[in-house]
């Protein structure tokens, strides 16, 4: 069967009570079939066009959320993309060490600056020295990014740790890659273990950011990349709970939520600190192992990309992905 009804909350207590018990539950009947969302072991399948002018996936579309004020619930992977165009408004510069002024190297969303500013703060408190590596990315600097990772790994490891132009969540000016000051580089095997990264897995999600490629083989094939220690996205406070309490991957997450799905609310979720004033709605009885959607090949049609970039790869990168 291609499309996983997901069957969530008091629709399964709605089977079990004919009648409709459920109202008198005082939770609202729902049931909701998410479509299957296109699977990463056949989306990384898909060929990455290179012309001159142009760089794209074989059949990649530009995402639904992808207006100015949609930056939280974006869905951005190897199937959904942002226009080339697409540039975020309220960009603010802010130094490598967190600090925003206009002396700072990086630019980030106001928003997701003044939360990364706070956490900067925080992490200190608990000795840990936090340092940007990379923020915002236009279009065309994600052009050099992936193509001097083509050009140091080769197209098919690049794919796997890069994204394509257009399909980066650094586009949205939300994103971050942090590394420390003082302890063990991001680009060490050792850092997902390392105190700052930890530090980070613990409390990001307090000043609203969420890790968008977990560690772990179920993750990484839902997420459609290599885990990522480093990259941290900004939705704000309250989804960023949402989604570490629901223990979802941000994609499948993102996805569900787009397409109206109930929320998950995972048994790790009591060990979390809801934000101020946030009221969590009453766990649902389905256990939220079974409501990863499962995922079929897409069968819609592939288009080449169009549109082009506006400078050529040339340069190495000195950022991660
Ligand atoms: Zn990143």
């Amino acid at each position: 069967m291609p499309l996983l009804a997901l069957i969530l909350g008091a629709s399964a207590l709605g089977a079990a009570l004919p009648g409709g018990g459920v109202a008198a539950l005082g939770i609202a009947p729902s049931s909701v079939s998410v479509p299957p969302i296109t699977a990463c072991s056949e989306i990384n399948k898909r060929r990455i066009i290179i012309t001159r002018t142009s760089i794209g996936i074989q059949g990649a579309v530009t995402t639904k959320n992808w207006r100015n004020t949609q930056w939280a619930t974006s869905l951005l992977d190897p199937m959904y993309r942002l226009s080339s165009s697409y540039r975020p408004t309220n960009l603010v510069a802010i130094t490598w060490r967190g600090v925003i002024s206009p002396k700072g190297g990086y630019l980030l969303k106001r928003e997701a600056a003044e939360a990364l500013s706070a956490m900067f703060a925080e992490a200190k408190l608990s000795n840990i020295q936090l340092k940007i590596l990379s923020a915002y990315r236009s279009y065309s600097t994600q052009v050099r990014v992936f193509a001097g990772w083509v050009a140091k790994s080769g197209l098919q490891q690049a794919r796997k740790y890069s994204a394509v132009p257009g399909h980066s969540e650094h586009q949205l000016g939300t994103t971050v890659d942090l590394g420390s000051l003082t302890g063990v580089a991001w680009s060490n095997p050792k850092f997902p273990t390392s105190p700052t990264a930890l530090w980070l897995e613990a409390n990001a999600y307090k000043f609203g950011f969420i890790r968008s490629y977990p560690a772990g083989a179920a993750n990484i094939a839902l997420s459609c990349y290599g885990a990522e220690a480093w990259h941290w996205r900004f939705v704000g406070k309250g989804l960023a709970y949402e989604i570490v309490c629901s223990a979802q991957v941000p994609r499948i997450f993102l996805w569900n939520r787009q397409n109206g799905a109930e929320r998950v609310i995972a048994p790790s979720c009591d060990l979390l600190t809801p934000p101020e004033g946030y009221v969590l709605p009453s766990p649902s009885p389905t256990p939220p192992a079974s409501e990863t959607p499962s995922e079929t090949p897409s069968d819609s049609p592939s288009a080449p990309p169009t549109e082009s970039p506006s400078e050529s790869p040339t340069e190495t990168p000195v950022t991660p992905p």
